[in-house]
């Protein structure tokens, strides 16, 4: 099987626009493809200030994948830092990859403009730190949205770089094209993200939590009264509906054109099928929780898998570059 490699950033707790996303693709992957899913924790370091939240980040991003389906017994699941041959290696590929290329990534022009008062080396070198995280595996499959296809053709050139420069020694990894869907803001405003306070609903938030949630989410701003007849393109609550109510999703958008159903009976439905859809993985996550000596050993025995592979990549890299 071929090998993929795709990792997420532990600067907060993941939410359900994650799971509908990336998670879920995470889990179907796993039956065509041998996957190395990787918690890149230094890469939050990049933008992450409060770094003493950082263990509980990797246990609440561990506890959701394993609850979600993700099986370590077949994939390798670990923490970036645990397996120190990816810095080393990131070293070796700065040496080739010009700072041109690195200084015309638009993500990095955006985080410059984010913090400018902290304008770090790892801004400018993240996308070396990623292609290492996927090169140091082999990784011939990255998983990506179209969004992210900019910094895989960085990591493709840089890969062509290095074999051009000391002969073949990685697959140029490809793209597989996903379709990340657009789940929004409850607050209204773009989609629901881990930066925006209140704008989402956790995979780890209690069945009433998320009820509180959807109660204070906004909806059509047009809708001011219960008489009032709505917009359900541009509303929020509407959109998770096609989630999690698929079957009525087209009957709610109608009866909300006219009036039909009010915000609040619209609100309690959502909130409900969410809870009933998500009410197995919760308490497969709480039963998770309850020892986490698991998920330690969990992420320990996915380092020590990944380290093998690392150290070999090491060896063949230090070999061609001359400096073993
Ligand atoms: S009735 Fe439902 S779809 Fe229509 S505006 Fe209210 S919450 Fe949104």
């Amino acid at each position: 099987m071929k090998r993929v490699f795709s990792g997420a950033r532990p600067t907060a707790r993941q939410h359900i626009g994650n799971l509908l996303g990336a998670i879920n693709n995470y889990v179907k992957l796993q039956k065509e493809y041998s996957c190395i899913y990787c918690i890149v924790d230094i890469h939050a370091l990049t933008t992450l200030q409060e770094t003493d939240k950082i263990q509980g980040y990797i246990r609440d991003l561990a506890l959701d994948w394993l609850a979600a389906g993700i099986d370590p017994q077949e994939t390798i699941v670990f923490v970036q830092s645990d397996v120190p041959e990816v810095t080393e290696l990131h070293t070796y590929l700065s040496m080739v990859t010009p700072l041109s290329w690195l200084l015309r990534v638009p993500t990095f022009k955006e985080k410059a403009k984010a913090q400018p008062d902290n304008v770090n080396y790892g801004l400018v070198g993240y996308p070396v730190l990623q292609t290492a995280d996927i090169v140091l595996y082999k990784a011939e499959v990255v998983p990506v949205g179209e969004d992210q296809l900019p910094h895989l053709e960085l990591a493709r050139e840089i890969t062509r770089r290095f074999n051009t420069l000391f002969g073949e020694t990685f697959p140029e990894p490809k793209a597989k094209l996903t379709e990340f869907p657009l789940i929004p803001s409850l607050s209204g405003k773009s989609k629901m993200s881990k930066s925006e306070e209140g704008s989402a609903i956790d995979i780890a938030h209690t069945a009433e939590e998320t009820t509180a949630r959807i109660m204070t989410a906004v909806t059509d701003p047009a809708r001011k009264f219960r008489k009032d007849p709505g917009h359900p393109e541009v509303c929020n609550i509407h959109t998770l509906h096609k989630y999690f109510t698929p079957a009525e999703v087209e009957e709610i958008g109608k009866e909300c054109r006219v009036a039909g159903i009010g915000c609040v009976d619209c609100k309690k439905l959502l909130a409900r099928n969410m809870n009933e859809a998500l009410a197995s993985l919760r308490e497969r996550r709480a039963a998770l929780a309850e020892n986490p000596n698991y998920i330690k050993e969990v992420l320990a025995d996915g380092a020590a898998r990944a380290r093998v592979i690392a150290r070999e990549t090491i060896r063949e890299v230090k070999q061609k570059m001359g400096l073993l």
